[in-house]
């Protein structure tokens, strides 16, 4: 099967194909695409994609939130609100995944992303959040300072959170600020006032957050 059977649209498709040269979806990408795409039968509100470096998982989870946010009748812009966090252990990791997406947003310019990673001036990261943030790429400590000490990250839009390498998130001993930021996640989407209003604006994104948690070992 190609990307567009596997339910992405025509466009990121087409892109993917003639830009990117990847001429057929890897074997993790056929699993998950078709399970995070609501209009699907088999559209799934959490997913554990077991995934090796090398396997595409990347795209595995990028390509259907991209996919879905791209695709919203109402075109989100920076100030609709952050849809989608991906977390992950190391700072490199984030600067690769960043990477990954600066080449999807060539062709959906609407749809902002940045990082916050540890090392980072703490004083830039804020100034790019307040900017507005549709997709955030983050290590944990450094997002769960940024929720503790700035009113710049409103968490009350989340559809998509990612946990990649959860084994390691986990060797390195990220359970605790893992679970606070979840607690957090879980406080803002529940009392936020605007999910209605959310629902009604992007009918076309889950009615929960869905979490996605790569790994390579269960
Ligand atoms: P990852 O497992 O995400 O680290 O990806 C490993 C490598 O596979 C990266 O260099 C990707 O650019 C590449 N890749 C991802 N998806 C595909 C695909 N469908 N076809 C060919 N290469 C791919």
């Amino acid at each position: 099967s190609n990307f567009e059977d596997l339910g992405i649209n025509s466009k990121l498709a087409k892109y993917l194909n003639e830009k990117l040269h990847y001429s057929e979806p890897t074997v993790i990408q056929k699993y998950s695409i078709p399970n995070l795409i609501k209009k699907n039968n088999n559209f799934k509100n959490d997913l554990f994609i077991k995934s090796q470096t090398g396997s595409g998982k990347t795209l595995a989870f990028l390509l259907p939130i991209f996919n879905n946010l791209m695709i919203l009748k109402n075109q989100i812009n920076r100030d609709s609100g952050l849809f989608a966090i991906i977390l992950t252990p190391t700072r490199e990791l984030a600067l690769q995944i960043h990477a990954v997406l600066d080449r999807l947003s060539k062709i959906s310019v609407n749809i902002v992303s940045t990082f916050v990673i540890g090392g980072e001036k703490k004083k830039s990261e804020k100034a790019r959040l307040r900017k507005g943030i549709n997709i955030l790429i983050a290590t944990p400590g450094r997002l769960l300072d940024h929720i503790k000490s700035t009113k710049n990250l409103d968490l009350g839009s989340l559809k998509y959170l990612v946990l990649d390498e959860g084994d390691k998130l986990m060797e390195l001993g990220f359970e605790q600020t893992l679970t606070e930021i979840i607690q957090n996640i879980e406080e803002q989407t529940k009392n936020n006032e605007n999910s209605a209003e959310l629902l009604n604006l992007y009918p076309e994104l889950p009615n929960r957050r869905v979490t996605i948690l790569c790994s390579a070992t269960l």
